[in-house]
């Protein structure tokens, strides 16, 4: 009888609901997997594309859920992270992980370049800089090497405040970029107000450049422009020889991508790109 009745109850839940009841529970989980520090990052290698080269890496968070054998990706928590507001928690642990591998790595004399990419929401509060500027002070790590990734359209939504952070994170040293650059509608005067030191160009023109003649030249017009403002350029989501040969007709500059590597853990970097 009490099981029916409880069947009944959950039939009876509307859609909204039930939506509702595992978006809650989807959140206690991150709040536990939070506490529990559960989330790592794993770095994809940005390198030179005439020599391969390494140049330094994009921190990409993993979900290790205890008891669960296979990771969890961004796809899966990270909007969920930003609605409920848990992304600031979750990307202090991230900056101050990514802070403690670039000590690790120069204390053992390599000198890597980290980036974090940091959602909207931190732009519309004040605790990413005094956090930032905090951890710089605890572990004693030159500024630059410590990367942001930000999307444009976060930086478009409202341009004053985005300036007004840019500027306070620019003079503590640390190193910005504009991620994703080519798919949300920039102006590029704006742009050119903000203290960034790179671009990185979408996967979305590596993907198109060699089937699409038009997308080709946007592709390598961004490039050359980027090129005369002085901003570093990493070009995402290099999968083939053939992209890599293209992109090497434009210049030199970093790739990021599959053909290259995909995001490892922290020891495979070592081996496999650091002792050389
Ligand atoms: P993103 O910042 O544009 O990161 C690049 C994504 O492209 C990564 O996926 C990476 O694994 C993937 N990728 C790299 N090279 C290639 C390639 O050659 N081919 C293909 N098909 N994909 C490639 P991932 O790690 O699943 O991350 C997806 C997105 O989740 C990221 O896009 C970023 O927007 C977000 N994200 C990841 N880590 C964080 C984080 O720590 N904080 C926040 N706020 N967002 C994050
Ligand atoms: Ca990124
Ligand atoms: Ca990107
Ligand atoms: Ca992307």
């Amino acid at each position: 009888e009490v099981k029916n009745s409880g069947k009944t109850m959950i039939v009876s839940y509307s859609d909204y609901q039930v939506q509702l009841k595992n978006d809650y529970q989807k959140e206690l989980e991150l709040i536990q997997g939070i506490e529990n520090q559960e989330f790592i990052l794993h770095y994809q290698p940005k390198v030179y594309a005439d020599s391969g080269r390494f140049y330094g890496v994009e921190g990409l968070i993993r979900w290790q859920v205890t008891g669960e054998d296979r990771l969890r990706y961004p796809d899966e928590f990270i909007p969920l992270s930003e609605k409920t507001g848990h992304i600031l928690e979750l990307t202090k642990q991230l900056v101050e992980m990514s802070v403690k591998q670039i000590k690790c790595w120069l204390t053992k004399g390599y000198e890597v370049p980290i980036s974090v990419n940091v959602s909207a929401e931190h732009f519309q509060e004040d605790e990413l800089v005094a956090l930032i500027e905090e951890l710089l002070k605890k572990y004693q790590i030159p500024p630059y090497l410590l990367e942001l990734e930000i999307t444009e359209t976060v930086l478009m939504e409202d341009v004053t405040e985005s300036k007004n952070i840019l500027w306070r994170l620019h003079r503590l040293g640390v190193h910005l970029s504009v991620d994703d650059f080519g798919t949300g509608y920039s102006s590029l005067r704006y742009l050119m107000e903000f203290p960034i030191q790179s671009l990185k160009i979408d996967r979305s023109f590596t993907e198109a450049m060699n089937i699409d003649k038009k997308v080709f030249i946007v592709t390598e017009t961004i490039i050359q422009l980027a090129q005369k403002l002085d901003l570093q350029i990493i070009v995402e989501g290099v999968e083939t020889k053939e992209q890599l040969a293209t992109l090497n007709h434009m210049g030199n500059f970093l790739i990021q991508g599959y053909y290259f590597s995909k995001p490892i853990p922290y020891d495979e970097i070592e081996e496999t790109w650091l002792k050389k």
